[in-house]
């Protein structure tokens, strides 16, 4: 990167803990993002405009209509083209700051791609909506060391903690053990303004900010703000000794087993298949192959098409997501059907 032009910064740098030397620190900073759906879109909209230098967009989805109520960097567009969320992120944050590096990734984060997607990063924003995912960026930080930033939002309330390995606690200090599937409330079953999600994702942003400059107080606690009840709270989260993961040193979800495996997305009435290995699929030739299917679409992203009251999305890396069902089952032999396992 040659000169920047720091100009556009000039408000920021105004503020006297920034200034042009913090400014210059988040310029060097780099910072993943993992998912970029309501709170994910929130956060990588703050940090490229105040201009982190990399920033790296992580997705395994699409954009859809449900979505554009509170995921404000993504458009009617979007939707009609059937883009993944990390490209049309990315598209649309180019246009915002063409100065910083943004580097999408479309993939599901798992335990075989993880480590090798935040190994180059400063910091770590989740901005996924399940608790797998949030274990596993717990362990992947412990083991690299990185610092994350978990956030949540459902219904009218959000939360927001910050997470450095060897200060404090850790994610799995408050659970030990990952809720099992279908205990916790989620966006499908509850619901979610849209308000609240861009409250406290930007509050997580606003922490990144001071994390990567290094100015202002870190939160230590576990944030919750409840727009119905009007309050802001920040509980103590208490570092356990026994915890598997900072105190035993385990990482249950880093080293989970791996293989094919199908997933209900919660609540959606569809299912993720994911494929284990680095596979590249050629889907201009699978499509050809194709026989009775409809409204078979084709792009560099992605292969859709419906049959039988299913719509079946084919991802390049093997990966697949299948709406219609909830029942793995049933997507796997769809899938071994068309794809072939
Ligand atoms: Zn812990």
């Amino acid at each position: 990167m040659g000169e920047v032009d720091l100009s556009r910064y000039q408000r920021q740098m105004i503020f006297r803990e920034m200034g042009e030397e913090g400014q210059k620190k988040l310029l060097a900073a780099r910072v993943a993002i993992v998912g970029t759906g309501a709170t994910g879109s929130t956060i990588a909209n703050w940090l490229v405009r105040a201009g982190v230098g990399y920033v790296r967009l992580i997705d395994r989805d699409f954009v859809e209509l449900h979505n554009l109520h509170r995921q404000g960097i993504y458009d009617e567009e979007d939707v009609r083209r059937g883009t993944p969320k990390a490209v049309a992120a990315a598209e649309h944050l180019r246009r915002v700051n063409s100065d910083i590096t943004i580097e999408p990734v479309v993939a599901d984060f798992n335990p075989e791609n993880a480590e090798e997607l935040v190994h180059d990063v400063d910091l770590i924003m989740d901005g996924s909506d399940n608790f797998f995912t949030r274990y596993l960026i717990n362990d992947v930080s412990l083991k690299l060391g990185k610092p994350w930033i978990y956030t949540g939002a459902i219904a009218a309330y959000g939360s927001s903690a910050t997470f450095i390995p060897g200060d404090g606690p850790c994610y799995r200090c408050i659970f030990a053990e990952m809720p099992p599937p279908g205990a916790g409330e989620t966006c499908e079953t509850v619901g979610v303004i849209g308000p609240v999600v861009g409250v406290i994702a930007s509050y997580s942003a606003g922490e990144a900010m001071k994390l990567l400059v290094g100015m202002g107080k870190r939160n230590k606690g576990l944030v919750y703000f409840d727009l119905m009840e009007n309050t802001w709270d920040v509980f103590d989260i208490p570092k356990r000794p026994d915890c598997p993961a900072c105190g035993l040193g385990r990482y249950d979800f880093l080293n989970a087993e791996v293989g094919t495996w199908a997933t209900s997305l919660c609540g959606r009435n569809a299912v993720q298949i994911v494929v284990s290995g680095r596979h590249r699929l050629d889907l201009e030739g699978l499509a050809n192959r194709l026989q009775g299917v409809r409204d078979l679409h084709v792009n560099q992203y992605l292969m859709r098409f419906r049959v039988n009251g299913y719509e079946v999305s084919i991802f390049p890396d093997g990966r697949a997501i299948i709406k219609g069902t909830s029942d793995p089952d049933v997507a796997k032999s769809l899938y071994a059907r068309y794809v072939g396992i």
